[in-house]
């Protein structure tokens, strides 16, 4: 049997009451096999005994056996907290108060005999322990005697409601009791195993709930981070086209139509973007279909990269895709494309859920016979009907918007098409390896030569007409500004200002200038001409949520004005602000703020304010939210990894991603007798779902 056979509910355990099966839900477990995963976050050794006196003496925590004498209440009278009273075998008296767990009194009535843990000190000339833990005695005490040899190394749990470690530690062995005849069977290959020296999982997993010596966990220990790394990496490792073998013969990528192109273009490649181009063409050029991220910041120079790289696999009569997550960004993308490539003669198209339906019909032909190079679009691209001749090239640009499934459904239009992969949201290289399965990385880190570094400034919303008047001298200098609200329309439940209104009212504040809105309810229409006036000019102040985040690129716009900038989380100010900067003329950006700030406001803000390096924003986001939150991050498998840590661990991640990949080429359906562990757990309990990773 594998431990996650064990899928009995909790709630047939003996001694699991209600109130227990309830209190573990809270901390996700339902199944038995769930229980047995909870591991103890540390232990205490609680083998040698310390009085009341000798712990007060020496500075350490009491690990005794005393008796409960009386029960008080003190503090306010309509929430008095329990005070239990107890004194130990050797007569001293000591005081436990009880903050928020009154049930204590039912626990322990007076003249129970509790083993009690905890650090002691003198308080109001009496003893007190603040923090404690409290347990039955050791089974077979006898009432006053010394505690003795009972004591053992006991484990803390991680916990919720009126739990305590002794009831959990009970359930485990409960569990252990009933419900595992005979020892779980391995689930790792035997050679792993062996050469990492782990222990069988069954003793690994019974020690660490309980160790005999502290010195034995170590061994339990680095047995379970691997399982646990092991399992994340074949789930990450197992999806399709993950693990890309060489599977065509290498290209020649001819360089006829890149060098053209490059002699058109009025400035020169960073540095950066040059090494990435070298990196990408070196997979486009291999008998491996390319997966990789190219990261970088906003304004780096992305698409550049795109176009410069897919012109070889144009120029060779392939056939590439660039797929954007919204309508606006895909328009952008094409403007761009037929101002830079349409002059070399490569053949352009734009596709959205928006073409009607005989141009549909006519672009779906040209496609599927070939005559479009490059085709720039939503996620229509992948839709029905769509059929290229011979896509040889994916870019998906801002990847984290797309979905696994979409991102699939786009390279099953080609035959294991090259990819690439753009985002401007940094991912930290830990989360990288975890979730992204095989995938390599290009970083562009500098920007454009020319560029000023944005200045920044914050403002209480109370003098914002500073920052008005400030705009104003912007557009009298022919320069052009977004204003950036949390909501679209006033809301009863929230004191927020609004674009809507705001709109209106800036308006009368920029007298003599068009105001502009966007936001997500417009339709595709109307949200295109509102783009169209303002990178055209003709608006001059563009009032919009946060739907500018992404990818705009109107180079004239020099003021970046973010209103209630502390309800927008680090990722957006940072894409936000991105927006403007995007010439060689100086740029401004405004954080302007409430007159109530949270601490992760606070924090935000003064982030915002001491770096416009994305890596560092996206460190600092990863500190305040945590890695659920980042970005397509939401069903990572790690966030179920309760022994191994990314950051600790990394080395261990790494060499099963080196095991890994060569056993899944090898054997992929884990059919080698020696496999049979993986086998049988994949196909009965799969440890994480499909649905787990980014990619
Ligand atoms: P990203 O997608 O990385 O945010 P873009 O590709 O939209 O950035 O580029 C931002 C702007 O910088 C575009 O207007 C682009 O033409 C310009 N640009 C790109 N590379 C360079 C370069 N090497 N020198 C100057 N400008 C550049
Ligand atoms: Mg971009």
């Amino acid at each position: 049997m594998l431990l996650g056979e064990l899928t009995v509910s909790v709630a047939r355990l003996k001694g699991a009451g209600p109130a227990a099966v309830r209190d573990l839900a809270k901390l996700g477990i339902s199944t038995v096999a769930q229980l047995l995963e909870h591991l103890p976050r540390d232990y205490v050794n609680r083998r040698d005994e310390v009085t009341f006196h000798q712990g007060l003496a020496a500075g350490k925590a009491v690990n005794t056996v005393a008796q409960v004498v009386l029960h008080s209440h003190f503090g306010p009278t309509h929430r008095p907290t329990l005070k239990l009273h107890v004194v130990d075998r050797e007569g001293t008296a000591a005081e436990l108060p009880c903050f928020n767990r009154p049930f204590l009194e039912k626990t322990w009535p007076v003249n129970a005999w509790v083993w009690v843990y905890g650090v002691p000190e003198t308080k109001f000339g009496s003893l007190q322990i603040p923090a404690f833990e409290l347990d039955l005695p050791p089974p077979g005490y006898e009432p006053g005697a010394p505690l003795g040899d009972a004591g053992t190394l006991v484990a803390l749990y991680p916990l919720a409601g009126t739990l305590n470690h002794a009831v959990v530690a009970r359930l485990v062995a409960q569990a252990w009791h009933d419900y595992v005849p005979e020892p779980f069977e391995d689930e790792l290959p035997p050679d792993y195993t062996a050469r990492h020296r782990l222990l069988a999982l069954d003793p690994a997993l019974r020690t660490l709930h309980r160790p005999p010596a502290l010195a034995a966990l170590a061994d339990a220990r680095r047995t379970w981070i691997h399982r646990e790394l092991f399992h994340l990496q074949t789930a990450v490792l197992r999806r399709p086209n993950a693990l890309r073998t060489a599977g065509r013969p290498a290209t020649k990528l001819p360089p006829t139509l890149r060098l053209h192109f490059l002699e058109r273009l009025p400035f020169a490649l960073t540095p950066d973007q040059s090494t990435v181009v070298a990196e990408i063409d070196a997979d486009l050029a291999s008998e491996r279909p390319m997966a990789r991220l190219l990261q970088g910041d906003v304004g780096s120079g992305k698409t550049l990269v795109a176009f410069l790289s897919a012109l070889p696999l144009i120029e060779a009569g392939h056939q590439c895709a660039l797929m954007a997550p919204t309508e606006l960004l895909a328009l952008q993308h094409a403007e761009n494309a037929a101002k830079l490539l349409d002059p070399l003669g490569v053949k352009i198209a734009f596709l959205s859920g928006n073409l009607k339906a005989a141009g549909r019909g006519l672009l779906l032909a040209e496609l599927a016979a070939g005559r479009i190079d490059f085709v720039v679009g939503t996620h229509a691209l992948f839709s029905e009907g769509v059929e290229f001749k011979s896509l040889r090239y994916v870019v998906i640009d801002e990847q984290h918007r797309f979905g696994v499934i979409q991102r699939q459904a786009l390279t099953k239009k080609g035959e294991d098409p090259d990819l690439l992969l753009m985002s401007a949201t940094p991912i930290p290289r830990t989360l990288a390896l975890t979730a992204f399965g095989d995938l390599r990385t290009s970083t562009i880190r500098t920007m454009p030569l020319g560029r000023k570094p944005i200045v920044t400034h914050t403002n209480k919303m109370s003098n914002q007409t500073r920052v008005y008047d400030f705009v104003a001298r912007e557009l009298a200098a022919g320069r052009q500004a977004y204003f950036v609200y949390p909501l679209i329309e006033a809301s009863e439940a929230l004191d927020l200002k609004d674009a809507a209104s705001m709109a209106e009212h800036l308006a009368d504040v920029f007298t003599g200038y068009r105001v502009g809105l966007i936001h997500s309810r417009l339709d595709d229409e109307a949200r295109r001409s509102v783009m169209e006036d303002f990178s055209g000019g003709k608006v001059a102040v563009l009032v919009a949520t946060s739907v500018v985040e992404v990818g705009v690129d109107v180079a004239n716009a020099t003021c970046m004005v973010i209103e209630h900038a502390e309800r927008f989380g680090l990722s957006a100010l940072h894409q936000l602000r991105g927006r403007v900067g995007r010439s060689d003329l100086q740029s401004y950006c405004f954080l302007v703020y409430g007159e109530t700030l949270t601490d992760d406001g606070k924090t935000r803000i003064r982030v915002m304010m001491e770096t416009t390096d994305g890596f560092k924003i996206a460190e600092e986001d990863l500190k305040l939210r945590g890695p659920g939150d980042i970005a397509g991050m939401k069903q990572s498998g790690f966030l179920k990894l309760k022994a191994a840590d990314l950051g600790r661990d990394l080395g261990i991640l790494v060499g099963c991603r080196e095991y890994l990949s060569e056993l899944l080429i090898r054997d992929p359906g884990f059919l080698e007798p020696a496999q049979a562990g993986l086998r049988k757990l994949w196909a009965r309990c799969p440890p994480f779902s499909d649905e787990l990773v980014a990619l």
